[in-house]
Formats: structure tokens, sequence, C-alpha cells
């Protein structure tokens, strides 16, 4: 059996966030991740200059591709805007890979499935134990199955369904595109640009919204990627081959601690609610998950915002447009 005083299952933002943190507190904890990494995770990879701040990065020794953008280029019901906050791209296989690594951690390549607790301690698999355990094992997160499940059920109407691809190619326009409900989507669809010729297109949307409506998510990525064509964004000969997953918007805080077990990213559901952003809620939560552990104290994700945008009326309406039909439906 291998002992250890925390073991987080996952290794994405949220672990390694957690185990960096715990390791500068002095504490000791060990990773399990199904994957191997680096791996592909599906991810527009766009993060804030929040996420630069709380992971303390020094961007300029940053060893991978690393694009800022001043302003973000938004269309919406036929209008284009640009708005004007900086934004920074990565490539996911990259960053959490460098994340991983930089955390210090141990990590075992381990598909966690079963999680019993004796003694007051947790025991994995019958092959690991630890008085701490992290839940960091995303939207299907086995920790989030085997203990908080019952008493922290999902809000399946906050949960997003999404289509992504990234691959080497060499944009011309190297700026960043969102764009809000088009064509009846209750979400939005994306156009990244990536340093040193990489390119992420994705569709995200409400998936209950679009069952409601009859729609689905391969039919607006392929009116997306038309109209990417017709812009000539991308060239006609691409062929794209998208892959889909699915994680959760924020709802109220329930239940992410339970004794000694912790939820943090995407396994506590932590996304905004306005713009479906889960990398900074998942380093930002791994960090006070972290903090929690070694000064004994609460793990409070209310600290953790709830939207990426600052309180305006566009934030108001964005979420409003986005999940309206749920205030309808508990009415
Ligand atoms: C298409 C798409 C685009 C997105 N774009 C953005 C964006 O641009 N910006 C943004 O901020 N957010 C974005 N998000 C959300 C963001 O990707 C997630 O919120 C973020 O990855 C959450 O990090 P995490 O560490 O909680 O989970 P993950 O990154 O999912 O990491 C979980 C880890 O747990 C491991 N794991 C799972 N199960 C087990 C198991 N049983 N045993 C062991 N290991 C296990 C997995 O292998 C994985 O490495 C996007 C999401 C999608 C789907």
């Amino acid at each position: 059996m291998t002992e250890f005083d925390v073991i987080i299952v996952g290794g994405g933002p949220a672990g390694s966030s957690c185990a960096w943190q715990l390791r500068r507190r002095g504490i000791q904890c060990l990773i399990l991740d199904k994957a191997s990494f680096p791996r592909l995770k599906l991810c527009a990879g766009w993060i804030t200059p929040e996420v630069v701040a709380d992971l303390e990065m020094d961007v300029t020794a940053y060893p991978h591709r690393f694009l800022t953008f001043d302003v973000t280029q938004v269309h919406l019901y036929g209008l284009n805007f640009k708005m004007r906050s900086p934004q920074h791209s990565i490539r996911r296989y990259e960053f959490d890979d460098w994340l991983l690594q930089r955390s210090g951690a141990p990590v075992i390549q381990h598909n966690v499935k079963h999680i019993a607790q004796h003694g007051g301690r947790f025991v994995i698999d019958d092959s690991y134990t630890c008085d701490y355990l992290i839940g960091a094992g995303g939207s299907s997160c086995a920790v989030y199955r085997a203990l908080f499940r019952a008493a922290n059920p999902r809000a399946r109407l906050l949960q997003v369904v999404a289509l992504e691809h990234e691959f080497a190619y060499k944009w011309t326009d190297g700026g960043c595109h969102l764009w809000f409900f088009d064509k009846g989507l209750p979400g939005y669809s994306w156009y990244v640009p990536k340093k040193a010729g990489y390119l992420n297109l994705g569709v995200g949307a409400i998936a209950e919204r679009l069952k409601r409506k009859g729609q689905h998510v391969g039919t607006h990525w392929d009116r997306f990627v038309a109209m990417l064509r017709t812009r000539e964004l991308i060239a006609d000969a691409l062929e794209l081959s998208p892959q889909g997953y699915s994680y959760y918007l924020r709802d109220r805080i329930d239940i992410n601690r339970i004794g000694n077990a912790f939820l943090i990213g995407d396994a506590a559901g932590l996304a905004t609610r306005d713009m479906a952003e889960g990398i900074g809620p998942a380093v930002r939560s791994g960090i006070l998950a972290a903090n929690a552990i070694a000064d004994g104290v609460d793990y409070d994700p209310s600290a953790i915002p709830a939207y990426s945008l600052p309180p305006s009326l566009q934030r108001k309406a964005l979420e409003y447009l986005l999940l309206r039909p749920r205030a309808a439906s508990t009415a």
C-alpha cells in the first residue's frame, strides 16, 4: 500500500495547482492520473491575467506557446465590436504538462476506480492510502462519483457540451474571435490562434437548451466551419475532425468538502456562468484547497469568482441569454 498525507486524483490545472501549493506549504502529495502526460485536453486554451497571477507565472520564462490578445473580436447578432481586456492563449497539451512538472509532485499513471474509507483514511483501489483526498478528475471525477454525487447532484441545466479541434495551421488572422448565439446557438463559437502556427476552433452550448430546441452541436459546428471558410479564416481544403466533451457551469456553492475529501476544478463544477471559463476556477480552487489543508481552515469556494466579466449590463445579458430557460423550468 502506498501512503501519502494527500492524494490528488487528476493532474489537470486543478490538481497540479493544488499539488504545487501543497508542496510550497511543505506538504507531500501524490497525483494519480489515468493519462500519460503530456495528454490531449479538449479546450480553447484561453487564459486570463488572473490565471497568470494566481500561478505566479513569469510569462517570459514560459517555454511553450503563449500569445496575448489585447482585444477580443466579438460578433453578436450581426454586430462586430472589440472587447478590451487582455487575454492569452496557450496549448493545453503543453500548459498542463508544464504545470504538472512544475508542481514537483510525484505522478503515477493510474485510473482510479474504487474509493473506500477505513479507520479515517481513504483507500484507493486497495493500493493507495491517504488522510486527505482531493477530487480533481474533471467532469467525470471518481472522487465526485464515490463521495459527493448523492449529496451534491449536478445541475443538468448547467451542463455545457462542446466540440473542439486544435491543429497546426498557418493562420493569417491573429485575432481571437467569438461568435455569440449565432444561428440560435445557446452559447458561442470561437477562433483562437496559438503562437507559432496552431489554431483552435470550437463550439460550446448549454446542452439542455440545445435539446429543447431539437438542435445538435454538430450541426452548429458544420455551420460554423462553413462561415469560417466564407470569411476566409480557414482554407476550403482543410479537413477537420472535432471531438466532444462536457462540463458544468457554476451553480450555487454546494458541498465541495466532506470531512477530509475535497472537490476542485471541473469535478466541483466551477466554470463561470457567463463565459464558461474553467481554467481560472480550477487553479484558484486547487490553491484554496491546499491552503485549507495546510492551515486547517475552511475550504471556501465562494472566494472563486462565478463570472469572467466584471459586473455590467453585458454580463447580465449574457447570463440571461445563456441560462434563461432554467428560470422558466424551475418556476
Ligand atoms: C471544448 C472546451 C473548451 C474550453 N475552453 C476553455 C478556455 O478557453 N478557457 C478556460 O478557462 N476554460 C475552458 N474550458 C474549460 C476547461 O477546459 C476546464 O474547466 C478545465 O480543464 C478544468 O480543469 P480540471 O483540472 O478541473 O480538469 P481537467 O483538465 O479535465 O483534468 C482532469 C484530469 O483528471 C484525470 N482523470 C479523470 N478521471 C480520472 C480517474 N478516474 N483516475 C485518474 N485520473 C483521472 C484526467 O486524465 C485529467 O488529466 C473548455 C472546456 C472545453 C470542453
